[in-house]
């Protein structure tokens, strides 16, 4: 990152990914606004301050546009400006396609698809009055692999492939960029939720022999968030150990 200090806001940022991507971008000198549904966000703020980074919470769920309008309205006015987005809430609600509920499917359609749309759009109006921006989202393996018992996540993380590849030619003339990072199986929450065995046969498809660590995709991000990746943009970066 250069001289000047970037505002990143990040979407689910309270744990998992999101958590280590924000004291990442904090680590190469943002300041940070936090979103997160749970609202103790209290240790992690002090951790960024510490980091040397300013840092705004909010309590927002991404599939409220009046609370994200109101959430970004009040970012850039105390920041007067947002840098970087990282569209990393997301959920799932595994069951296989036979048994799915349709609220299981429009739950995580309205978590993982339309949160990104309504809070990329909100950032958007700021990043064209400033001609630059990054807009980064976390996408899956799953979206390109497939996996049983996940068509309504897997469909997001497709979704946000086609999502960024669009965006990214509509408003690369403004200077902003849109990229996404495909994590493959990464160790927090989400995938301790796994039973023992379906973990196993996870890890004998990954060459590397190992789950990922948040770490990893906060690397990703951080680079695409950079000015080492000015010149990237509608491009999806794998993370996952090999195993696609
Ligand atoms: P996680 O530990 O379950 O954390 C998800 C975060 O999203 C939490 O902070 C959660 O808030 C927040 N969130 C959920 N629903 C929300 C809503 N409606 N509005 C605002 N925030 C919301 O998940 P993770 O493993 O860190 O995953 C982060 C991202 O990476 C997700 O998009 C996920 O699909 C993607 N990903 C993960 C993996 C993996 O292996 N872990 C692999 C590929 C992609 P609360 O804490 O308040 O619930």
């Amino acid at each position: 990152m250069g001289q000047e200090k970037k505002l990143a806001l990040i979407t689910g940022a309270g744990r998992g990914i999101g958590k280590v991507i924000a004291l990442q971008l904090a680590k190469s000198g943002a300041d940070i606004a936090l979103t997160d549904l749970n609202p103790e966000l209290e240790d992690l703020k002090s951790e960024l301050n510490k980091l040397g980074s300013q840092c705004l919470d909010f309590q927002v769920d991404v599939t409220d546009p009046e609370a994200i309008d109101k959430m970004v309205s009040e970012v850039v006015g105390s920041q007067g400006r947002i840098d970087i987005l990282v569209n990393n809430a997301g959920i799932t609600q595994d069951n296989l396609m036979m048994r799915m509920k349709a609220e299981q499917w429009s739950k995580v359609i309205d978590v993982n698809l339309n949160g990104v749309f309504h809070i990329t759009r909100a950032v958007l109006k700021t990043m064209m009055k400033q001609r630059s921006g990054k807009i980064i989202s976390i996408s899956s393996v799953v979206g390109f692999s497939g996996n049983p018992g996940q068509v309504n996540y897997s469909s997001t993380k497709a979704a946000l492939v086609g999502f960024t590849k669009s965006l990214a030619r509509e408003v690369g003339s403004r200077g902003i960029t849109v990229n996404a990072v495909a994590p493959g199986f990464i160790d927090t929450a989400m995938t301790q939720a796994l039973n023992e065995t379906q973990q196993e046969e996870i890890l004998r498809q990954i060459p590397l022999k190992r789950m990922g660590m948040p770490e990893d995709i906060a690397h990703a991000v951080d680079f695409l968030a950079s000015e080492k990746a000015d010149y990237i943009t509608g491009t999806v970066l794998h993370v996952n150990g090999g195993m696609y």
